[in-house]
């Protein structure tokens, strides 16, 4: 697990940024009187990472992968970015079209609210890993299959290894049901306490149903908050 301390560690915001931040987010803050405004509150058929794989020959097997058919429409394979010492994994659905082009996981319109949502609880982009279930784009964005999901399955198995976060927090149905081997209904997902791999797993909002529904990003806020007492738990965070 990361150390308590190390230099990847989360800082705490001063309010007035918390609350810059939250309201980027798009949440809506009560005032309190009182208070003085304090918010209310294994494996796989498909290719097969190597457990002595290192990061380097990880990303090359990911970028030459042909695991699944999602490989002859990809622009490229998005392998996943941020610290490979992070104490919180972010796990995504798929690349949508700016990823496939970047070749950078969450660089839309969704991304930005997911920038946002990490500075609401004191991690920058760079201090966190963010992957997805899948690293190639399906095309027109449809939702990934089961066969391409367990396709990929062992490439984020062995970045997972590789980086041993304290905490992990799925955004979305398709992450959750993947990572979990659910169908439930999202909202029934985020309220329980979930593992992966012996690792805290929380499950929120996808950032880009956040943005058709503004409305539930109170309740993101709700899970963000879970996951920053995951962290703090565990020392990794201040
Ligand atoms: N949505 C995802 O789930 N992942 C990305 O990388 C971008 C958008």
């Amino acid at each position: 697990m990361s150390a308590a301390g190390n230099n990847q560690t989360g800082c705490v915001l001063p309010e007035d940024l918390r609350r810059y931040y939250l309201e980027t987010m798009g949440v809506q803050l009560w005032q309190s009187v009182r208070a003085g405004g304090q918010p209310p509150d294994e494996v796989t058929t498909g290719p097969s990472a190597d457990a002595q794989m290192t990061w380097q020959q990880l990303e090359q097997a990911v970028s030459a992968c042909t695991g699944c058919e999602l490989h002859a429409t990809r622009t490229q394979a998005v392998f996943g970015v941020g610290s490979h010492n992070a104490e919180l994994l972010i796990i995504g659905e798929a690349p949508g079209r700016d990823e496939d082009l970047q070749g950078e996981p969450f660089v839309g319109r969704a991304g930005q609210l997911l920038n946002a949502m990490l500075a609401a609880i004191g991690y920058r982009r760079e201090q966190v890993y963010i992957a997805n279930i899948l690293k190639c784009r399906p095309p027109n964005n449809r939702d990934p299959r089961p066969e391409e999901a367990e396709a990929c399955n062992a490439w984020l198995q062995r970045q997972i290894e590789l980086i041993q976060p304290d905490v992990i927090l799925g955004l979305g149905r398709i992450a959750a049901h993947n990572l979990l081997n659910t169908d439930k209904s999202l909202g029934a997902l985020r309220t329980g306490q979930h593992s992966y791999a012996g690792i805290p797993l929380v499950v929120t909002y996808h950032p880009a149903y956040l943005l058709r529904k503004p409305i539930d990003k109170r309740k993101s806020w709700q899970d963000l908050k879970r996951v920053k007492t995951l962290l703090n738990r565990n020392g990794s965070a201040t």
